[in-house]
């Protein structure tokens, strides 16, 4: 084939082709499952499309072929008049996305053949609510008439006749509707909705095109990095008609619950429906076990395919299907989308169940998977007041402010606000909107609705279908049946792993997870779930983690959460509150004896500290950077004190010490501080700093081997750019570990290193390599020295700009720039090892607890990760799915 192919041809491992849709419908067909006959038009073409501005050579005819094969297959011709075939066009790309176009369904009706349909059966109601509906999809997806427009004249319609339900419209009113729709058509974009059955399929088709480069779906690709050039397939399929009357309806379905993974299917189901009515929360579904009362043959056979499906894929899937007069047809699967909760579960259950092996169960997890397991919840012992109750559909405990649609979510997100976005139901519109909520709330819906599923799909807390709430969205507020007014702005909390919705902010506790990696007993299978997966991920890992604590208290939590030593002891907050004083003594010491002793009063402290973080370390590794950032840091601000020292003059005070100070701010008043005196060249410019923290240091480790202790210091010099400065300050370290060893008569054990931040230290690593026993990348500081971004500026002025123009996806403090700071970091260990082969190397930025980025460290081979000790279970989890 060059474009189009056949279901019966395609299987499931050509998702880039034939996009997800389209190779699971032909891996049903392959499997002998009931799959409405049709074919797909690949993401070649769509490329092809994309690329020259229109259809490529050769495509119409090879649609005529496969759709001249169908006609023959069903015994009717596209659209013809007496007894038409009709068919779906259904966009369908290799990853599913929300963002994108909707399927159009009943293609080929049109004046005519409305009535060769009506005519296939004793009921014609349902060939003009199949008509009215084609206008409809076509009218909006295609030709890109407002979809509201449509809303309102059927709402208007129904409102005169009395009735909320769609079903209570007869054959006329639907036959009024068509009129009304064609009209809309007619008046928006001044053409006639096409009557020509081919040219409604060639134009559904170059529409499914289209849509892949809309904004929704551009946005959609950023969120989830999926490349731009993959293009979607599009899938022609023949129509089986859910809409045939009580016996007949339309339904969604998942092998497992994919809200808490417990096993045994899980769906919703709905008579006499079309297409999206079940997700689209149009009327109320009912449970499977409901619709095996309804039809038990069908229910039946649906529980065998969905358990063939499950063995075959060997994962939880969802199902798509449809019941036309008693027979079942199965119209999508796809492996399920699941809550972080549900994933775990189902990974160890399925690995019990002899489905899958632990290897296989670890890499079905995420590390934000595990993260999300970690957010805290609702405190169940707090006063709530509880509004509602709706369906749990994405864990998680959200407390925001209510807003009711997704420009005033993002706007007042961009000022800092937390946001619930409240919606009767979301559409692919709103996704700009759920980005930035911290949840979601609707009124209509079940679990498997739009919002719940797109919510399921980024982590976002999710109660969907809570129909006690009528939500206004025209005046911004929503009414909870007996009683209570919700209004933009007002505070609500929503419990997505209850479908609770309360009215305030209810107060959150730590979640069970993280009550287990803390060391208590907690019954319950998620944990369990959780504990075996991370056990097997330690099994499997080469890449050590650390984690990055300045005091013992942080220390023990991480070792609790199975950090292996720290990787970054910051010391810069050693200088702070009431040793703020000294640090100021220090600096305004006009001769080597003031600063001597201003430093011989800080020793003590520092040697306290160290003790504590080793002790809590005992056995590990800890490495501790000296003092690195701007000195004026610590001192007072400039003008403050200038105000100060002009009020004392008035009143004739003289302030000796305030003016000697003053005169040191200004002396140390830096335009660029991060680019200033800071890290290795404050321990050169100010002779006996860094000799005090080392020797705070041996000592502190001296006191810890006489204690019986195994204290592991590693003493880190940060912003090093030259071997030279390394030497300098690693010569003086030694000089102190020499005196220090004298005084006490014992030797103490310690290594020197250097962090990576600067480029210039990345490029020369070979020559530091020599002079230092372990790198650690400072990766924070190397992306903003690399890119020349002020962390502390830039994220907040334009990344969003950035990110909404593509220039990068994600912010790269959040995730390594793997192709541009990335290299500096494998020019530095190869270099940096092929000088020094017992080199040791780690990170320490931010990116140490970032799965993307974790995945490129252990490709990269480092020795070890550190991270803030709430991401070392996540490092532990991703070290190993990078590695397995
Ligand atoms: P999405 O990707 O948004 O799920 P689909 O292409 O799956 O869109 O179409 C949505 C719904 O339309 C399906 O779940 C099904 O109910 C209905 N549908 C699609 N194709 C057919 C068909 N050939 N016959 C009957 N219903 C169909
Ligand atoms: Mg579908
Ligand atoms: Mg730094």
């Amino acid at each position: 084939m060059t474009w189009v192919s056949d279901f019966e041809s395609g299987s499931k491992a050509q998702k880039d082709l034939l996009g997800g849709k389209g190779a699971n419908l032909a891996e049903m067909t392959r499997l002998g499952l009931p799959v409405p006959p049709g074919f797909t038009i690949s993401t070649r073409a769509c490329q092809a499309y994309l690329a020259q501005g229109g259809d490529p050579d050769g495509l119409a005819a090879e649609v005529d072929d496969h759709l001249g094969a169908l006609e023959r297959k069903m015994g009717r011709g596209l659209g013809d008049a007496d007894d038409p075939l009709l068919v779906s066009v259904r966009s369908g790309a290799k990853f599913s996305m929300p963002g994108m176009m909707e399927t159009v369904l009943n293609v080929g009706l049109n004046d005519a053949s409305v009535r060769g349909l009506a005519r296939r059966s004793e009921d014609p109601r349902f060939a003009y609510d199949s008509y009215r509906r084609l206008v409809q999809m076509f009218g909006s997806t295609v030709m890109g008439v407002d979809s509201d427009l449509f809303a309102e004249a059927l709402d208007d319609l129904k409102e005169r006749r009395g009735t909320q339900a769609d079903l209570d419209l007869d054959v006329d009113d639907l036959r009024e509707l068509v009129a009304t729709f064609q009209r809309i058509i007619r008046d928006e974009t001044g053409e006639e909705f096409p009557q020509a059955p081919r040219e409604q399929l060639d134009r559904a088709v170059r529409a499914v095109f289209d849509s892949w480069n809309t904004d929704r779906a551009v946005l959609y690709r950023r969120q989830e990095r999926i490349p731009e050039d993959l293009g979607t397939a599009v899938n022609v399929q023949a129509m089986v008609f859910g809409n045939f009357g009580m016996t007949s309806g339309s339904g969604v379905a998942f092998t497992r619950d994919p809200a808490t993974g417990d096993q045994g299917v899980y769906g919703d189901y709905l008579q006499n429906a079309q297409g999206e009515d079940v997700v689209a929360g149009i009327r109320n579904t009912v449970s499977l076990e409901d619709f095996a009362q309804v039809d038990p043959a069908s229910h039946a056979e649906l529980l065998e395919i969905m358990s063939t499906l499950e063995r075959h894929y060997r994962d939880m899937c969802d199902i798509e299907f449809t019941v036309e007069l008693g027979k079942l047809w199965m119209l999508q699967t796809r492996v399920g989308k699941r809550t972080p909760e549900a994933a775990f579960r189902i990974a160890v259950h399925m690995a019990d169940e002899g489905l899958i092996d632990m290897d296989e169960a670890v890499r079905r997890v995420t590390g934000s998977q595990l993260a999300s397991l970690m957010f805290p919840r609702f405190d169940a012992e707090a006063d709530r007041t509880l509004l509602a109750t709706g369906m749990a559909a994405s864990p998680g405990a959200a407390v925001g402010r209510a807003v009711f649609d997704w420009r005033t979510a993002v706007e007042w997100a961009e000022r800092g606000e937390d946001v619930i976005l409240v919606r009767k139901e979301t559409s692919p519109e709103d996704l700009h909107g759920m980005v930035v909520a911290r949840g979601i709330l609707t009124s209509r819906g079940g679990k498997t609705s739009h919002a719940a599923v797109v919510a399921r799909g980024m982590g976002r807390t999710c109660v969907c279908g809570a129909e006690a709430l009528d939500v206004d969205t025209k005046h911004g507020q929503f009414v909870v049946r007996g009683g209570t007014t919700v209004r933009e702005g007002d505070v609500i909390s929503i419990d997505g792993s209850t479908g609770e919705v309360f009215a305030g902010a209810v107060p959150v506790t730590p979640s069970a997870v993280v009550r287990y990696f803390e060391g208590e007993e907690v019954d319950d299978p998620l944990v369990e779930a959780a504990a075996r997966i991370v056990e097997h991920a330690d099994r499997n890992r080469r890449l050590d983690v650390r984690t990055n604590a300045d005091t013992g208290e942080d220390a023990a939590r991480a070792r609790r959460f199975g950090a292996q030593g720290i990787g970054l002891c910051r010391t810069e907050h050693m200088f702070l509150g009431e040793r703020r004083q000294l640090v100021e003594d220090l600096i305004v010491a006009d001769d080597e004896a003031g600063r001597a002793a201003a430093l011989e009063a800080l020793l003590p402290a520092q040697r306290g500290d160290f003790e504590e973080i080793l002790e809590a370390m005992d056995g590990l590794p800890v490495t501790i950077r000296l003092i690195d950032p701007p000195l004026h840091e610590f001192l007072p601000d400039i003008t403050e004190l200038s105000v100060n020292l002009a009020l004392a003059d008035t009143k004739g005070h003289r302030k000796k010490r305030e003016r000697k100070l003053l005169e040191a701010v200004q002396r140390l008043h830096e335009q660029n501080p991060m680019l200033g005196l800071r890290g290795v060249r404050l321990g050169i410019a100010i002779p006996g700093l860094f000799e005090m923290q080392a020797r705070a240091i041996l000592e502190a480790a001296a006191a810890r081997v006489r204690a019986g202790g195994d204290p592991r210091p590693e003493i880190m010099v940060p912003l090093v750019g030259s071997v030279r400065e390394l030497d300098l300050v690693r010569r003086r370290i030694e000089q102190v570990a020499a005196d220090v060893q004298a005084e006490l008569g014992r030797e103490v054990d310690f290594k020197v290193g250097t962090m990576i931040e600067l480029p210039r230290a990345a490029l020369t690593a070979d020559e530091i390599a020599r002079s230092a026993e372990f790198f650690s990348f400072g990766t924070n500081d190397l992306t903003q020295m690399t890119w020349g971004f002020s962390r502390d500026d830039v994220e907040a002025a334009f990344f969003s700009t950035y990110i909404e123009q593509g220039v990068f996806s994600v912010s790269p403090f959040e995730s390594l720039d793997v192709e541009g700071v990335g290299q500096l970091v494998r020019t530095a260990v190869e270099r940096g090892r092929a000088a020094n082969p017992d080199l040791h190397l780690g990170v320490c930025g931010e990116h140490g607890g970032d799965p993307h980025s974790i995945h490129f460290f252990d490709e990269v081979g480092l020795d070890y990760v550190s991270c803030s000790p709430f991401r070392v279970p996540v490092a532990r989890l991703e070290a190993a799915r990078a590695h397995l």
